[in-house]
């Protein structure tokens, strides 16, 4: 399968009153047609930031997205409103982009609606009751409101209403975070049935690994608004490379991963995402820290086949 999305030197300041805080700092990466890129990270990694410029939810600064070749960096009103029928968002808390006091139907119906796609109201009825049926929310839920369900049903909604126009790419924006653990397993195995059935690409922004690590074809580990790490998720789970992954994983209880791991616990404070030195951004809290990582960004670099990692030590810290 070819690209579906590349990304491009991506960035994405936001001005402060003592600089630009850089989010998104010259982020690369492309994703294959029908698979998962998990992008993870501490909150305020840019990560979340990262799916909502891809998605025209927030302006770009500086780079460029294609979307199946074409380039979708700055698009018209036309074709920004074409995209949205391609390009859709499930959000960790439904309640943020949707109206409470619109029951289930309406809620999953509404981009119907807003995109003219049936002719009649039976059309539309059966078309809502189809794709509540495709989330698993029975029909005697129709006409429910969001506030009278559980989280997993409420998310259940937030897909069912990216699922409306029929899209090829779906950012999950920590879809499971809020739900109780045995509701996460329910929701991911909905969101992999359903990517089998559509052939749907997504973008899965989470913090936490463990949740990436049966959906991801490849990870993406971001640090303050650049890329650390990036493989293939077997790769990844099986020897990671950076130190501020090696911390992220160890941080997960062995019970939802298996294997031993020492927690590695992180010292320091993170370095203000404001103008930042060019230097390594992880060096104050990294036990291998330099003075070339004091003063030197490190670029990603390709360390193993498919394996890229941006730090000056990897190979030392890794004997490769
Ligand atoms: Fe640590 Fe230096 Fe590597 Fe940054 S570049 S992760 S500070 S060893």
């Amino acid at each position: 399968m070819g690209k579906l999305l590349e990304v491009k030197h991506l960035k994405k300041y936001f001005p402060t009153k003592s600089g630009m805080l850089h989010a998104v700092d010259d982020v690369s990466f492309s994703i294959d047609e029908g698979k998962t890129l998990g992008v993870v990270g501490e909150s305020g990694c840019g990560k979340s930031t990262l799916g909502r410029v891809i998605l025209h939810l927030l302006p770009l600064t500086e780079g460029t997205i294609l979307y199946k070749g074409r380039d979708i960096s700055n698009p018209s009103r036309t074709e920004l409103h074409e995209l949205r029928r391609n390009m859709q968002m499930v959000f960790q808390d439904p309640y943020s982009s949707i109206n409470p006091r619109q029951s289930v139907a309406e809620i999953i119906g509404e981009p119907l609606k807003v995109y003219h796609l049936c002719k009649t109201r039976q059309e539309y009825g059966q078309r809502v009751r189809e794709l509540m049926d495709i989330v698993g929310l029975p029909e005697r839920y129709e006409h429910s409101y969001p506030h009278e369900l559980d989280g997993g049903r409420r998310q259940r909604i937030g897909i069912g209403r990216a699922l409306a126009l029929n899209p090829g790419f779906i950012v999950c924006d920590e879809p499971v975070s809020a739900l109780d653990v045995s509701i996460q397993a329910q929701i991911l195995n909905l969101m992999m049935d359903l990517q089998e059935e559509r052939k749907l690409t997504y973008i899965f922004v989470t913090h936490d690994l463990s949740v990436v690590k049966h959906i991801s074809d490849d990870i993406m580990v971001m640090y303050l608004g650049v890329v650390a790490e990036k493989s293939g998720a077997k790769a990844l789970f099986e020897k990671q490379l950076h130190p501020y992954t090696k911390a992220l994983l160890s941080a997960i209880p062995r019970a939802k991963l298996g294997g031993e791991r020492n927690r590695i616990l992180l010292k320091g404070e993170l370095t203000s995402p404001i103008e930042p030195p060019k230097a390594c951004r992880f060096a104050v809290r990294c036990p291998y820290a330099t003075d070339q990582c004091r003063r030197e960004e490190p670029a990603l670099e390709e360390v193993l086949p498919e394996h890229f990692v941006a730090c000056h030590r990897v190979r030392e810290i890794n004997q490769l």
